[in-house]
């Protein structure tokens, strides 16, 4: 069955549901009884791999008291708060599964649909997204934004990037190994999940509101991920110094005709607000390039320290979590234990 994406014959079929949690604390013991639910329904062996993105509100007691009563259940704590793409990845690296569930911690996609994702994964499919087709207790900002995000996002990048589809997702070991072997720093899972191609389909569905607690994803944060996914695509934005040259060059020359031809009958003002007005878009036009050639020299500095993605603080587990890891994974995590 290589090859095709169903689980194969050879190896011990595992589910994995990788979950980051920031201050869930509220949610997580629900999260635990519904996704334990929908895990037995399957009847394969599964882990639930929490990863506890440096939480401040009891979310990592609440998780080690889970993982020391279920050994399905895998702690991992990190060493401080990385943020939701990075706990992700972190989870990602961790899990043993054939199979891999994506989702959210505060239940706004639910795992019953597990069933139907899988179904679907069994028609040959590496990747069922999910792709949300009514989103449920969000503001209309939220909902307009992330609409001009993925219209825009779609324009700049030759890489399609379903529009609505969020990280919640099923997908293959092989896609997951794909994956894990981009190192990049700036992450923005779904796009790399997209760009890395073999077979992906969409699969509809509709986003509850939170279980519990509020969201994670301030306007700050949403503007940041919305960068990262733009710088990470695609270098249109560097082209903009050339447009924009492009453009007041033109413009340039229609206003020099004008005062050329305004000369010649010696109708010649002191025209200062022109001027100013002239200098305060070169200006400004001039800054706003330089920005963004900063945005990616930035971006290309913080790659080429090569940092790890993150640390572990540790990791609880009544399974030994290690068991069944690829070689490379146990002497890379050796390595972070040996250095932390
Ligand atoms: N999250 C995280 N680290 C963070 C912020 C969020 O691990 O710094 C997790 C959070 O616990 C949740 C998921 O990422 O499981 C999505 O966050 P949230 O639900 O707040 O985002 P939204 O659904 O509002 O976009
Ligand atoms: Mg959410």
């Amino acid at each position: 069955m290589a090859g095709t994406g169903k689980i194969g014959a050879h190896r011990a079929p595992m589910l994995s549901v990788v979950v980051p949690c920031y201050n869930e604390r509220a949610g997580v013991a629900e999260l635990h009884r519904r996704v334990s639910a929908v895990c037995l329904e399957q009847s394969l062996p599964y882990e639930i791999v929490l990863v506890i993105d440096g939480a401040t509100d009891g979310t990592r007691e609440a998780i080690f008291d889970l993982a020391e009563k279920d050994d399905h259940v895998v702690a991992i704590d990190l060493a401080r708060n990385y943020g939701h793409q990075i706990a992700l990845s972190a989870g990602l690296e961790f899990c043993r599964g054939q199979r891999i569930l994506i989702l959210d911690a505060d239940l706004q996609d639910p795992p019953e649909l597990l069933g139907a994702m899988m179904a679907k994964m069994d028609e040959g499919f590496d990747v069922v997204y999910g792709q949300r087709v009514k989103r449920e207790g969000e503001s209309w900002f939220k909902l307009a934004s992330a609409s001009m995000f993925y219209r825009l996002l779609g324009r700049m990048v030759d890489v399609e990037i379903a529009p609505d589809s969020g990280d919640f997702r099923l997908m293959s070991r092989r896609a997951l190994d794909h994956l894990i072997a981009m190192p990049e720093r700036y992450r923005f899972i779904r796009g790399m999940v997209s760009w890395i191609g073999l077979r992906q389909v969409a699969f509809p569905y509709e986003r509850h509101r939170r279980f519990a607690g509020t969201t994670h994803y301030p306007l700050k944060k949403m503007v940041l991920l919305a960068i990262d996914a733009m710088t990470s695509f695609s270098i249109v934005p560097l082209r903009f110094a050339s447009l924009l040259g492009m453009m007041f060059g033109l413009l340039g020359l229609v206003v020099l005709s004008y005062t050329l031809f305004e000369w010649s009958r010696g109708n010649v003002l002191p025209g200062w607000t022109s001027l100013a007005a002239i200098m305060l878009i070169l200006g400004s036009v001039q800054l706003l390039v330089l920005g963004i050639f900063g945005e990616y020299l930035g971006r290309m500095y913080m790659e080429t320290k090569r940092r790890p993605l993150y640390f572990v603080n540790g990791i609880v587990s009544r399974s030994e979590p290690a068991q069944g890891l690829p070689a490379h994974r146990l002497q890379e995590m050796a390595k972070r234990a040996a250095r932390a």
